[in-house]
C-alpha cells in the first residue's frame, strides 16, 4: 500500500538466487541538500514531489533513510570492459526497490553515489556533484528526444568532499529510475559465477519483467528473449546515431536488457560531424567511437547470446548457428532503422533505391566541410542554407539539387515535409559547452543556468526562438573536448 510520500515499493529482484545481490545497510552522509528534483517524473512515479523536498524526503534521496517498503541491495554483475571480462557489481549504487506506479508500471529506484559495497573494488563508492548533474541533464534530454533511457529523479549534494584526480570535489547522490538494471553483464555474471540454472532463472525473470507477451511455456522463449533484446538495441542505437549521441563506454555491463540507454559517464553529443568522434579520455583506441557503436552493439549482443546457448538448443553446434543467424538479423534491423530515420531527417516519406546513396553523400560532404551535425539538418529543415562553408561547397549544391528532385518523387505537400523534418531533427541537444557551463554554475550553488538549459532541452522538436540560443556550436571547436568518468 502507498505511503504518505507515495512510495509503493516492491522487491522482486531479491527473489533471484542469493548470488545475484548483497543486502545492504545505508551509508549516511553528513549534510544532504537537494540540488534538483524532477517534478514531472515524481508525478509519473506516484510520488509526492513536495514531500520529497522535505527533510525526510531529502534524507531518503541521500541514502540516509530507507523509504517504507525499501530493501537496499547492491546487484552483482560482470562485464567486458574495453573487451576484458571482469567481475563487477554495484560498486557505488544501491537499489532501494521497485516503485509500482499508478499506471501499473514497475521502475527500479536506485541511489548512485551511495557509498561502498562488496563490489566497490578500489573505489570509494561515491560520486561527484558535477557528473551526477551531468547524468541528470543528459538522461532527461534523451528522454525528451524520444530515446529510451533511464531517468533522473533527483540529485542531492552530500555536504562531503570526495577525492578525484581533479582534486577534492563536492559529493552527490543521484536517484536513477530504470525499467530495470538487468544488463548483458548480469547474464555474464550468472554464466560465470553460477550455473545454467542461474542463467535460466535470470532469463525467466527478465522475460516476466520486460517481455510479458512471451508465453512462459513457449519452448522458444529464450530465443525470443534474445530476439526482443536485440531488436530493442537495433532500435536504440539507431536513435543514438540519428541525433549524434556517443555513449562513450559501451561495456557489456552498460547495455540494459530493457533497451534503455544506461550509465551516463563520458557520453556526449557531437557538434561537428566526424564519424570517428570519441570524447572519452579513457577510450584511446576509439573502440566506442560514434561510427563504431552499431558494431559494438552487435559485439555485446554476441556476449549476451553466448550465455544463453545451452537454452537455445541441446546440440551446441545448432545453438551457435541459431545465435549467429540472430546476430545477422540485428545488423539488418539496425540498418533498416537507421535508414528509415535518415529518410525522415530528409523529409522523405517514401523509399527509393538511391536514397542510401543520397544519405551517404550528404554525410561525406558534411564530414569534409566540418559541418555541425545537428544544425545542418535544422538548416535543411527550414531551407536556411546560409553561413558556413558547407552551403557554399559546389558538391553540396549538387547534392541539394538531387535532394530537391528526390522530394518531388513523393506526393506530399511542403507543409507535410516540413512537419516530418521538424519532428526528426532536434533544435536543442545538450551541447558540451552548454552542459559544462550549467555544471560549473551548479557546483558553485547556482542552478539557474542548469534549469534554463533543461527547459530548452525539454521539447527539442519545438523549434522555438528560445531554443535558438542553445543551437550555437562552441565558439572555438578545437576538436579536443574530453569527458571523464
Ligand atoms: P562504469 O564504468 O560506470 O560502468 O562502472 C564500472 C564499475 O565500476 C561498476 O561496477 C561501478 O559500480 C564501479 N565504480 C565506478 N565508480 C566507482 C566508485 N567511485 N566506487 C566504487 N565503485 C565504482
Ligand atoms: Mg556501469
Ligand atoms: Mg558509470
Amino acid at each position: 500500500d502507498k505511503t504518505e510520500m507515495g512510495w509503493n515499493l516492491d522487491n522482486s529482484y531479491a527473489s533471484l538466487p542469493d548470488k545475484f545481490y548483497t543486502s545492504m545497510n545505508l551509508n549516511a552522509v553528513s549534510s544532504p541538500k537537494l540540488a534538483i528534483l524532477n517534478h514531472p517524473l515524481a508525478d509519473t512515479l506516484g510520488l509526492d514531489a513536495e514531500a520529497l523536498e522535505s527533510e525526510d524526503g531529502v534524507a531518503m534521496l541521500a541514502g540516509n533513510r530507507i523509504p517504507e517498503g525499501g530493501k537496499p541491495i547492491a546487484e552483482a554483475y560482470a562485464g567486458h570492459q574495453f573487451g576484458h571480462l571482469t567481475m563487477l557489481g554495484d560498486g557505488r549504487a544501491l537499489l532501494l526497490g521497485e516503485q509500482l506506479t499508478p499506471h501499473g508500471d514497475r521502475f527500479d529506484i536506485q541511489l548512485k553515489g551511495s557509498g561502498r559495497t562488496p563490489y566497490s573494488r578500489g573505489g570509494d563508492g561515491r560520486a561527484a556533484l558535477g557528473p551526477m548533474l551531468r547524468e541528470y541533464i543528459i538522461s532527461e534530454a534523451m528522454h525528451a528526444l524520444g530515446i529510451p533511457t533511464t531517468r533522473s529523479l533527483a540529485v542531492v549534494s552530500t555536504g562531503e568532499t570526495i577525492r578525484r584526480e581533479a582534486g577534492f570535489l563536492p559529493g552527490a547522490v543521484l536517484t536513477r529510475v530504470a525499467a530495470s538494471h538487468l544488463r548483458v553483464g548480469t547474464f555474464q555474471y550468472a554464466a560465470g559465477a553460477g550455473s545454467i540454472d542461474d542463467v535460466q532463472a535470470l532469463a525467466d525473470y527478465a522475460l516476466d519483467r520486460h517481455f510479458p507477451d512471451i508465453d512462459t511455456t513457449d519452448p522458444d522463449r529464450y530465443l525470443k528473449l534474445f530476439q526482443e533484446v536485440a531488436k530493442r538495441q537495433a532500435s536504440l542505437i539507431a536513435k543514438w546515431q540519428l541525433v549524434g549521441f556517443i555513449h562513450g563506454v559501451m561495456n557489456t555491463d552498460n547495455m540494459a536488457i530493457s533497451g534503455e540507454t544506461i550509465d551516463y559517464g563520458p557520453c556526449a553529443f557531437m557538434d561537428v560531424y566526424n564519424p570517428k568522434t570519441v570524447f572519452s579520455s579513457i577510450d584511446a583506441q576509439g573502440r566506442y567511437a560514434y561510427n563504431n557503436q552499431p558494431l559494438i552493439g552487435g559485439w555485446n549482443l554476441a556476449r549476451f547470446v553466448e550465455t544463453l546457448l545451452p537454452l537455445l538448443h541441446d546440440d551446441p553446434e545448432e545453438a551457435v548457428k541459431i545465435a549467429q543467424a540472430q546476430l545477422t538479423i540485428y545488423t539488418e534491423q539496425f540498418h533498416t532503422n537507421w535508414h528509415a530515420g535518415m529518410r525522415a531527417k530528409l523529409g522523405l516519406f517514401t523509399e527509393e533505391a538511391e536514397d542510401e546513396a543520397l544519405v551517404d553523400e550528404l554525410l561525406k560532404i558534411m564530414h569534409k566541410q566540418e559541418a555541425d551535425y545537428t544544425n545542418t539538418f535544422v538548416a535543411l529543415t527550414f531551407g536556411q542554407l546560409k553561413g558556413g562553408k558547407l552551403f557554399e561547397a559546389p558538391e553540396f549544391l549538387d547534392w541539394h539539387e538531387r535532394w530537391q528532385e528526390r522530394l518531388k518523387h513523393q506526393h506530399h505537400s511542403k507543409e507535410e515535409v516540413l512537419q516530418l523534418m521538424k519532428n526528426s531533427n532536434p533544435a536543442a541537444i545538450p551541447r558540451n559547452h552548454r552542459v559544462e557551463a550549467a555544471l560549473d554554475a551548479g557546483v558553485k550553488g547556482d542552478y539557474t543556468v542548469l534549469e534554463r538549459l533543461l527547459a530548452a532541452l525539454s521539447n527539442p522538436y519545438a523549434h522555438t526562438p528560445e531554443q535558438a540560443e542553445y543551437a550555437a556550436p562552441p565558439e572555438s571547436d578545437n576538436g579536443f573536448y574530453q569527458t571523464f568518468c
